[in-house]
């Protein structure tokens, strides 16, 4: 089995992953992870064409790349998450683009957005004072993200929560933050449906894709 590998969805249907489900590594070769969902279950919003490009052709070269670069080295036989918190360069970059982009994917769903419920409602609103307010705060900081990167809502080590952006490859893995949900603010992510238009692309993830039960699960 390889990398966050589980039983495809049904057409469809969509199967909620447990992190240790998108992560486990039980052998030496790393594998593109299925969607949650079919390729066309985003559009309008995110067509196909993007989905064949940024999964299919970003994602997978990440994974064939990590492959590569891993033989013969001391990393060969660690699963991907290891290989994100003691790797550098190279490895790192795509071993942290690989798990990314995992967990982005897991961050939408069709018919996405609205708001989320329960204990992480209360500690977005803690920390914010209202939902609209942290949307603004998420927008800005997405939005204002310099170059290639990720914007990223996290659980901190005290149980509150912020919002993080990373530049480049950079993961939340490497830090003590824990990744509740993230967008992925590279270019490829958002120019075949967006063209440069960063803004409406954070726009629509908030208010139509985003996929809070994956957020709230990672919350608990
Ligand atoms: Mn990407």
């Amino acid at each position: 089995m390889g990398v966050g590998v589980a039983p495809a969805a049904p057409r469809g249907t969509i199967r909620v992953l447990s992190l240790h489900e998108l992560t486990k590594e039980t052998d030496v070769e790393h594998t593109l992870p299925a969607l949650p969902y079919a390729m066309d279950a985003l559009a309008p919003h995110i067509s196909k064409e993007t989905f064949e490009f940024h999964y299919g052709k970003h994602h997978q070269a990440y994974v064939t790349n990590l492959n590569n670069l891993i033989k013969g080295t001391e990393f060969e036989n660690l699963g991907l998450e290891d290989i994100v918190r003691k790797s550098s360069a190279g490895i790192f970059n795509n071993a942290a683009q690989v798990w990314n982009h995992t967990f982005f994917w897991h961050s939408m769903k069709p018919n996405g957005g609205g708001e989320p419920t329960g204990a992480l409602a209360a500690a977005i609103n803690a920390k914010w004072g209202t939902f609209a307010a942290f949307k603004e705060a998420f927008t800005k900081s997405a939005v204002g993200n310099f170059g290639s990167g990720w914007t990223w809502l996290v659980k901190k080590a005290d149980g509150t929560v912020d919002i993080v952006n990373t530049s480049n490859a950079g993961t939340t893995l490497t830090s003590g933050d824990k990744a509740l949900l993230t967008i992925d603010v590279w270019e490829h992510a958002y120019y075949i449906d967006f063209r440069n238009a960063r803004p409406k692309f954070v726009e629509t993830f908030l208010n139509s894709l985003v996929n809070w039960d994956f957020a709230a699960q990672n919350f608990a």
